[in-house]
């Protein structure tokens, strides 16, 4: 098994959105009156070359985000910048590592932010998995208000719900096995969504915790600190407490799905923990 870091294009948000500014929905609102913008940080996706079949976690953004300052949600007008160009999405990026549409068996979506499902268009001969909640909150007229854009889905679009099953993996509550090996294992991380996922990966000696949003950097996940966006402050809470106590439990590389030491801690292998790994931002 080989895990690579597909970076696919940047974004730019509020810093009150990295890190949460009070509770609930001033917390929220808070985004909008924060005048400050984070540095360009980069958007990963993630693909598990993996014996049973590449497996795509994420798919990253699309070009078509560069438009999203015509908008007329003022989230996505206002509050996020992008930087992509074409060669940068998943599928020239995969292509030119060896791997065609063809090879990917699985494409896992940790959530259906644009950031994340903004690579779509690449996988027509993939099976796409989604949480069933959160494809129903992502959906339809409320999905757009609620700031996804359902309306640059494919049109085949079709994903196979993702039901985490009640069993608990370690401190997470729901969870599921993506492959045979029991190698690559989705658990639900909620907070950022009400339904948002992580995947972890077994690979050698190392435990691999494909985080997506669920803090936008290691710091933030130690420290506690919950995001801007998550609705509910308590769940997204536990949710970080739960992975501080998964990685301490286990050498765990963290990776999330906007902090700029991801694709180093990946290739390096830096654990949770260790010497220089907390030091990003
Ligand atoms: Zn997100």
């Amino acid at each position: 098994m080989k895990v690579h870091a597909v970076q696919t294009g940047a974004v730019r948000i509020k810093n009150a959105q990295v890190e949460g500014r009070g509770q609930g929905l001033p917390r929220r609102l808070a985004i909008f009156t924060d005048r400050t913008w984070t540095d360009w940080l980069p958007t990963y996706a993630w693909v598990i070359d993996h014996p049973e079949g590449v497996i795509v976690v994420d798919t990253g953004q699309g070009a078509h985000l560069i438009e999203s300052g015509r908008s007329l949600h003022p989230y996505v007008r206002w509050e996020v910048a992008f930087r992509i160009d074409r060669e940068q999405e998943i599928g020239p990026q995969l292509r030119a590592m060896g791997i065609g549409p063809r090879d990917v068996k699985r494409v896992v979506l940790t959530h259906l932010h644009m950031d994340h499902d903004g690579g779509l268009a690449h996988f027509p001969e993939s099976k796409i998995l989604v949480a069933p909640g959160e494809l129903r909150t992502a959906s339809g007229w409320l999905g757009r208000v609620r700031g996804y854009l359902p309306n640059r889905w494919p049109a085949w679009f079709d994903p196979v719900p993702l039901d985490l099953a009640a069993e608990p993996f370690g401190p997470f509550a729901a969870s599921r096995r993506l492959t045979e090996a029991g190698d690559v294992v989705a658990v639900a991380t909620p907070g950022h969504t009400a339904d948002h996922l992580s995947v972890v990966v077994q690979d050698g000696d190392a435990t691999l915790f494909l985080a997506g949003d669920t803090s936008y950097d290691e710091r933030l996940m130690l420290a506690g600190k919950v995001d801007g966006v998550s609705a509910d402050d308590r769940t997204a809470g536990a949710t970080l407490d739960a992975i501080g106590r998964f990685t301490q439990a286990r050498p765990t590389v963290y990776l999330p799905t906007h902090d700029p030491q991801s694709a180093a801690r990946l290739a390096n292998r830096r654990f949770v923990g260790a010497r220089g790994a907390a030091d990003s931002k």
